[in-house]
């Protein structure tokens, strides 16, 4: 292994820098600016660097990887060093970067009992976890991601269990939709509903066939006048940080950020210098003070916290039954989603971003919303004509069902993708069943194309759609194997190498962040995962498994399974 001319080379710089410190013996450099070296040694490191694919020895100082190589390399180039670190023959990969999540506006749920079908596959374990839970500061028992259609039962968390078990103290069991709960007897007559309550616009308040409510809020309007989610903090949002750590995520992102409310607390959480991990931002088109709170968002910016989109949509959800798919669903009955939006109005929302020099993040699930998308981002191409910033990289988000064509498009245009991939897994059956049928669900994100044509694909969680698990996701994508076990469109699989590309080296390319990181090399940031195993050399099917040991973001130790385990 060798260090070659690309990684010499700022080394050199930096000592130009400090002439006098690199004119003195390695100790005396540790004395005046090299004063805090950890070498990290017997580590089977996957850089994610075509120059350098492979190391085993790694120095970082001051949040930066300072030496990447042999031991014997590493060790010639630093001197000296005040830590060591012997891995032991462990996995380094960089980082994980997930390029769709709701950190903040889904951290309060992380404070929540979690019922999903996630990690409650019955509705009698989603029981037991609520039985066990403690009443919060007004004496209500939350939880969170009931779904009566995934629990095994194919049954809720009604009134009647719920009042056997708490007939003195309200309960809310939000939906995992974010669009309902399951209420008790004591919850509903809190808020006077009883039997005669006529039903809100936009929801209903449950009857079975006596008339009587069930407990069961469908729509927000029905939810939120029995019990409103609490609101997420700065507080909230280092525990789901946490989360993300853990998961080995070092760069995470919120692209749901709809008014002032959350730019000031993502502000604050990410002021922390011990905040887990990095944010990039995207605030909402349709915000209400949009106007007024725009042209100051990056006053918002912290050293953890950039904002570089706009978020617009074009489309709704596939399992939702909103998705635009040109050829319909395949199920007449399941839904009917067309764009959301004329197209005049969408080209006129994406030239507006791009005059204000923000990317375009676009939510397109079906194969006509993505026409939609790739027709505005031109439009404004064309229009904008010498004031097009090609540097301005959009992002097309979810991209569930495109063709090849609109593959090759989104080449021509510069955008990228970052598919929603763990859908193969959670919802492929559905698929195949119900809203695509046996063929179109073979294209479901079609992440091999997306390679092909060099998109710099990437993939996401969208927590809490899904669960926060890159390892996992890059198994889908390695596998594309549902729930039941079909395997849906082996072509559009890619290699682990790839799906590791996904979660890292691509996903800084899409968040502009390629310089800094994404890959181990000298000069980008100390932003690594300490894994069990390499995902590179396992059998395909074990990625799934493995562990990660400890995340580290910018030199700091934001989770390690050792000291969880103390
Ligand atoms: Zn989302």
């Amino acid at each position: 292994m060798t260090i070659n001319k690309y990684y010499i080379l700022p080394l050199l710089l930096f000592c130009l820098a400090f002439v006098a410190a690199c004119n003195k013996q390695p100790n005396e450099i540790n004395n005046t600016k090299l004063t805090d070296v950890t070498l990290i040694v017997n580590a089977d490191i996957v850089t994610m660097n075509a120059h350098q694919p492979t190391a085993n020895a790694m120095a970082i100082s001051d949040e930066k990887i300072i030496a990447i190589g042999s031991e014997a390399e590493v060790l010639q180039l630093i001197g000296d060093y005040s830590q060591r670190q012997d891995l032991k023959g462990t996995t380094i990969v960089p980082g994980f970067i997930e390029t769709h999540d709701h950190l903040y506006m889904s951290s309060t749920i992380s404070i929540l009992t979690d019922v999903s079908p996630f990690s409650t596959p019955t509705l009698a374990q989603a029981i037991e976890k609520i039985k066990h839970t403690k009443p919060d500061n007004e004496g209500w028992i939350i939880a969170f991601g009931a779904d009566q259609t995934l629990y095994s039962e194919k049954k809720g968390p009604t009134r009647d269990i719920l009042d056997e078990l708490f007939p003195k103290t309200p309960v809310m069991v939000f939906h995992l939709s974010g669009h309902g709960g399951f209420a008790n007897s004591i919850a509903l007559a809190s808020a006077g509903i009883d039997e005669n309550t006529p039903n809100p616009a936009g929801g209903f308040y449950e009857k079975d066939e006596n008339g009587q409510l069930t407990g069961f809020l469908s729509g927000q309007p029905a939810l939120f006048t029995v019990k409103g989610y609490p609101n997420p903090s700065p507080d909230t949002a280092v525990t789901a940080a946490l989360m993300r750590a853990k998961k080995g995520v070092t760069t995470s992102s919120e692209l749901g950020i709809m008014n002032e409310i959350v730019l000031k607390g993502l502000q604050e959480a990410t002021s922390s210098a011990s905040f887990p991990v990095r944010v990039v931002g995207g605030y909402f088109s349709t915000a209400p003070d949009f106007e007024v709170v725009v042209p100051k968002l990056k006053s918002y910016e912290t050293k953890f916290l950039k904002i570089p989109f706009i978020k617009t949509w074009t489309d709704g959800s596939l399992q939702g039954g909103t998705a635009y798919l040109t050829e319909g669903y395949h199920a007449h009955d399941f839904g009917d989603g067309g764009a959301q939006g004329s197209q005049d109005f969408f080209n006129k929302q994406v030239v507006d971003m791009y005059e204000r020099g923000y990317w375009p993040a676009i939510h397109a699930n079906g194969n006509g919303a993505v026409d939609v998308a790739l027709n505005a981002i031109e439009y404004a191409q064309t229009t904008l004509a010498d004031k097009f910033d090609p540097s301005i990289r959009p992002q097309i988000i979810h991209a569930q069902m495109t063709t090849e064509d609109q593959i090759k498009r989104m080449a021509a245009l510069n955008a990228s993708l970052t598919f929603f991939t763990t859908h193969v897994y959670y919802w492929g059956d559905l698929h195949y069943e119900k809203t695509l049928g046996p063929k179109r669900s073979e294209r479901l994100s079609a992440m091999a194309d997306a390679f092909n044509y060099g998109v710099h694909p990437s993939m996401h969680n969208d927590p809490p759609v899904s669960p926060i698990d890159p390892l996992l996701n890059m198994w889908i994508a390695v596998k594309r194997t549902s729930k039941n076990g079909r395997i849906l469109g082996k072509e559009q699989a890619i290699s682990p190498q790839q799906a590791l590309a996904s979660y890292t080296i691509n996903a800084a390319y899409q968040f502009g962040m390629e310089k800094e990181s994404g890959s181990l090399e000298v000069g980008k940031l100390a932003d690594y995962v300490v894994l069990d195993k390499n995902p590179l050399k396992v059998p395909p099917d074990e990625i799934r498994n493995i562990t990660v040991l400890t995340t580290v973001r910018g030199g700091l130790t934001t989770y390690s399974a050792e000291y969880e385990l103390n």
